[in-house]
């Protein structure tokens, strides 16, 4: 089985984006967080390492986890019309009661780095140019690199959240994939999985696909973070159990997430108009 590492990609996208970063003025990515969740904090200072390291400013809005709906809103419509920020991203977890979906309405499509405005699902849906959310992005710019060919052929996400499994599954659809969306109703999950010839996972439960879930040579795009009881990540495919079977696996971590953010940055500075 093939290792589908995504470090090497991300560097290559990085380095892209920081050559085109030094020619123009300086972008700037603004996030907003509203939670002590310290894994969605760690998650953000990452983002903030990255975006150092290609030249792109970085401007933390931390309303901390007692923000309402109103204050997190507001903050969004100031940095969409700063005209110094060119991407602006809504970290989750939000405080409860908080939709995600509805503040991020309030971000300007034109800045929606992470595709989290519905206007942007919406166009990607329509086939219209969008900010595709950079964990779909991710997962299809990893099967490009490895030149895994997508028309024509059976792709099966499991997952349909609006930040990822959904946004893919158009995102395969438009590069002429036959897409099947699973989710926790469907119906024997091995018996739709295993006819596969590129299955993805994002469900965010630990070793939930197991060798019974995959097609003999399957290509296995694992998009799941779990944390584990030592600290560490664990994906949604239990990777040792289907070595045998697979004919690629991405790692977690170290597969789609260095992508993410990476992507995260490159449409930060498209954004720009940089690239
Ligand atoms: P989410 O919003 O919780 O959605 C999970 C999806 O999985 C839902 O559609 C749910 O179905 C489905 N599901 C749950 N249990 C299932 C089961 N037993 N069988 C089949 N489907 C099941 O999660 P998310 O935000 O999409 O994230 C998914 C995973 O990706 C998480 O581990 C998250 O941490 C990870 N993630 C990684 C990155 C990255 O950059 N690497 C970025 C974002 C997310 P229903 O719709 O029926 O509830």
């Amino acid at each position: 089985m093939k290792t589908l590492t995504g470090k090497e990609l991300a560097a290559a996208i990085r380095a892209e984006a920081a050559a085109r970063v030094a020619a123009g003025p300086q972008p700037k990515l603004a996030v907003v967080v509203a939670t002590a969740d310290e894994a969605s904090l760690w998650y953000v200072r990452s983002i903030a390492k990255a975006a150092a390291g290609v030249g792109i400013a970085f401007e933390l809005a931390d309303l901390g986890p007692e923000a309402t709906a109103t204050g997190i809103r507001e903050t969004l419509e100031r940095l969409s019309a700063d005209p110094d920020v060119h991407g602006v991203m809504l970290q989750t977890p939000l405080p409860p009661g908080v939709s995600a979906q509805e503040l991020a309405a309030a971000i300007d499509p034109a800045k929606d780095v992470d595709g989290a405005n519905p206007l942007s699902l919406g166009r990607l849906a329509a086939g219209l140019p969008a900010f595709a959310p950079a964990t779909a992005a991710a997962v299809l710019a990893l099967l490009d690199h490895y030149g895994v060919e997508l028309a024509g052929r059976r792709a099966v996400v499991v997952g349909r959240s609006t930040v990822v499994g959904k946004p893919l599954a158009h995102l395969l659809l438009d590069r002429n994939a036959t897409v099947t969306v699973c989710h926790s109703r469907t119906r024997d999950l091995p018996a739709v999985t295993s006819t596969a010839e590129v299955l993805v996972a994002a469900v965010g439960r630990a070793g939930l696909i197991g060798a019974e879930h995959v097609a003999p040579g399957a290509v296995v795009i694992d998009v799941g973070t779990n944390p584990t009881d030592d600290g560490g990540l664990a994906g949604d495919v239990a990777s040792a159990a289907v070595a045998d079977r697979a004919g690629a696996l991405t790692p977690v971590p170290g597969g789609v997430g260095p992508v993410t953010t990476a992507l995260l940055l490159r449409h930060t500075a498209q954004s720009a108009g940089l690239m």
